[in-house]
This record gives structure tokens, sequence and C-alpha cells, in this order.
């Protein structure tokens, strides 16, 4: 094969908008290359507890189950998930028509925006958003409409302090707003929408009939202190104009196995079925039947608590806790998360201006290592403090820029935020302290 006439070949336009490398092409490869304590992507660092390797063992030994599944998911996990949001969105939910399981929650945002944007239809993003919208979006052919959390109080103490203004909400849609996504609880801020501000968005969602809502709710079990969870789609008339999307990823600590889920009414999933079929067909069998087992096992009582979802949020308080002691001990002004597993500061104060710019020992590694950078970002001064952190701190962080698109991105780069992942063993939390440390010395 002559290898040279590979490298012109032009991808499809609709790759133009997002040929540039994610953050997560820089971050996490920098991590391991610098061997850095790394809050940066949000995978838990621990292995899933013993009752889901106990189910996986379960589904690998049981027969038939290495054959491919059926398309929109195998029957014995679509029956326990319609089972379950029947109860939690209080609605008869059928399993032949209104679930799919998708490889990851990823796999549904990405089939939903396939499924229904057409090129120049306006999609609602909630900023700071997860970045995988934008790029969906902007591969389904579709426009990014942004509307921004914002604190009504100087004082950020935590994540609930942010709101999204209805005003501004109201603006954002008319009549080519084909979905609006929402993301509760919240990465990256960590706020849990409350019960008055879900109805208050239904309220304005309910004027456009042809706005469809992507609730995208994959952290629906991790939820602190007094908060509780609200399904987007529980709320009165909104179930029939919403695809709900769920994942095991969080829940049971397993990001690799990438099972997540889509539940909505059949008008919503059905194409989503459709686009499945005809793209990758299904999600890997034995993983879905050990989702399926560990759903079931995780109602029972585990580590002494009522069940395993009581000792999760248990589990990642603490950790939220540690993490937020440490960012507070150096006065990076930590926004406390009452959801998710995210905590979102201030770099600013660690660095003098001229630390802030492209550095110089990173340009030589890209030369030597497979690690991308986004050229736009080489000027953004919070890329520029997280590549600070994890070079000379050892600390590796996400820059909160990457949550936002387009000019508000350029924007938002100037604050020097940064978000930092908990759902690390305490141990590294603590350790973060170090990577502080090396830079205010
Ligand atoms: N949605 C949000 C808000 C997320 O944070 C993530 C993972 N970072 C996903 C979806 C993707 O989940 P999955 O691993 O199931 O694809």
């Amino acid at each position: 094969m002559n290898s040279t006439s590979n490298l012109t070949r032009p991808p499809a336009s609709r790759l133009k908008e997002c040929s540039e490398p994610s953050v997560w092409l820089e971050f996490s490869p920098l991590a391991n290359k610098l061997q850095a304590i790394n809050l940066g992507q949000g995978f838990p660092d621990w292995d899933p507890p013993q009752f889901v390797k106990d189910a996986y063992i379960k589904a690998v030994e049981k027969d038939g189950s290495h054959k491919y599944a059926r398309s929109s998911g195998q029957m014995s996990l679509v029956q326990e998930l319609s089972q379950r949001y029947s109860e939690s969105l209080g609605i008869q939910l059928s399993c032949s028509s209104d679930v799919i399981v998708t490889n990851g929650a990823s796999g549904a945002i990405f089939l939903s925006l396939m499924s229904f944007v057409n090129p120049g239809d306006e999609v609602v993003v909630i900023e700071p958003a997860f970045d995988l919208y934008y790029g969906a979006i902007t591969m389904a052919g579709g426009v990014v409409r942004g509307v921004a959390l914002k604190s009504l109080e100087d004082q950020v103490v935590d994540a609930n302090c942010l709101t999204l203004d209805v005003e501004e909400l109201k603006e954002a849609l008319n009549e080519k707003t084909k979905i609006l996504i929402l993301n509760n609880p919240h990465n990256p801020t960590g706020k849990v929408l409350s019960c008055d501000e879900l109805n208050a968005i239904a309220e304005v969602v309910r004027d456009y009939e042809n706005c469809i809502v992507l609730s995208d709710e994959v952290y629906e079990h991790l939820v602190y202190d007094d908060e509780s969870h609200v399904p987007f789609a529980s709320l009165p008339k909104m179930f029939d104009r919403t695809i709900s999307i769920y994942s095991a990823s969080k829940t049971f600590s397993v990001t690799g196995w990438k099972v997540g889920w889509a539940i909505g009414p059949e008008a919503l999933i059905r194409p989503l079925q459709i686009s499945q079929q005809w793209s990758v067909f299904s999600v890997a069998t034995p993983l879905q039947e050990a989702v399926s087992e560990a759903l079931q096992r995780a109602d029972e009582s585990y580590q002494g608590e009522e069940s395993y979802y009581t000792w999760l949020k248990l589990y990642y308080e603490t950790k939220r806790d540690v993490l937020y002691s440490v960012l507070k001990e150096f006065g990076l002004a930590p926004v406390n998360a009452k959801g998710s597993f995210f905590i979102t500061c201030n770099l600013g104060t660690l660095f003098t201006q001229e630390k802030v710019s492209f550095p110089s020992s990173l340009r030589d590694m890209i030369e030597a290592e497979p690690i991308s950078v986004d050229q736009n970002t080489r000027t953004y001064s919070d890329y520029n403090c997280c590549r600070h952190l994890a070079l000379d701190g050892g600390l590796v962080s996400i820059p909160m820029s990457a949550f936002y698109y387009g000019d508000t991105r350029i924007q938002q780069a100037k604050n020097n935020l940064a978000r930092f992942a908990f759902c690390k063993s305490t141990a590294v939390l603590e350790q973060s302290r170090t990577g502080f440390e090396k830079i205010i010395e």
C-alpha cells in the first residue's frame, strides 16, 4: 500500500468544526507521561465492587452470552431497566419500544443527536457542559446555542449557588430549536438542579412543541448532603418529549465497560433504535448481562449500609470533603459539589502572568511523544495554568474553557478556572496537596 497518499484525504465536511483534538487527548496522555497525580478525566481509579465483578464473571460463564445481543439491548437488561425507570419516572414503560441499551451514555447522546438534528437545527446547551455534546452536535450539522449558568452571589460557596437564568433560556429557544440538552447532576460544576429549577425549565420548554429534551442523568446516584435527584421526565407532561440518558460507568465504577441506556416514549426511542441498528448494531452481550445482575444486587444491603447506592453516596461525600479542603487550603476558591464528582476552582492565584504562557517544555514533549494539543488553546490562560500545574506540580486537572463553545470559550479561558475530579483514592486526593506546594514554593 502506498502510505503517502493516505495523508492527503480530506475527511467529510461534518468533521470540519470538530477536527481539533479534544482536551482529553492532551491531558490524559500528559498525565501518563508525567506519572502525575491525575484528577483530570472522570474515571474512578479503583476497581468495581466485588458483586459487580462477580456479575461479570457469571455473565462470561453463562452459555450463550457471547453472541450478538439484541440490537436495542439484551432482554434481561432491558426488562430490568424498564421496571426500574417505570417506577422512577412514574410511567409504565414498554420493554420493546421505550428502552435502548447503548455504547455508554456517549453512545446514547450521539444516537440522539444523529437521529433528530438536521443541518441548521439549533441545539441549546447549558454551559459549561460536557464537551462531548459540542462535537456530537456539530457532527450532526447542528448549531450550538449556549446559555450560561451564573452566580447571583459574590461568593459561590457551592455549585447550587450557580443558577440558570430562565429569561436567557427563553431567549435562546426558538422555532429552530430541535433539542435542549440538560445535564443533572452536572459535569463539570457539581450542581444539582432543584425541583423548582426543573419546573421552571419545563415551563419554558412547553411553549416549543418541536423541542426535545435530552436529559443526561448519568450521575443520578451521586448526589450529596440533603440533595436528591429528580428525573426531568418525571415532571408533568415532560415524559413525552424527553430522552433520559443513564450509564453504568459512574454508578458501578466501570467506565471501561461502556454500557449506557436511553429511556423515553416510542416516538423518541425508536429513531435511536434505528440508528443503532444501522451503525454499531448492538452492545457487548456479557457486559449487558452483568449490568442487569449488578442492578439487582445493588438494591441489597452493602458494607453495613441499606443498599449499595447509600454506601456509594457516603463514599463519594468523604472524597469530596478531602478534595474541597485541599483546594480551600491553597486559597483556590473551590465551588463545592452537590452532585457528580467534580469540584471547580480558580488556579489564577497560583501563577504570575508570565507563567501562564504556553510552556516551552511541553513544546519539546509534543515533538517527542504523541500528545495532541488543540492549537487554538496555546494562548488560553486556563489551559496554560493547567499545563504548568501538570508539568511543574505533577498534578493534572482540566481547564474549564474546554466545557464551553465558540466565543464564550475564549472569554472563559481568561478566568483561569479548572475542574478537579474526586473519583480518586483518598490517598491520591491527599497527595494533590504536593502539586500545589511545588507551584508556590
Ligand atoms: N454524560 C456526562 C455528563 C459525563 O460526564 C459522561 C462521562 N464523562 C458521559 C455522559 C459519558 O458516559 P459513558 O461513560 O457512559 O459514555
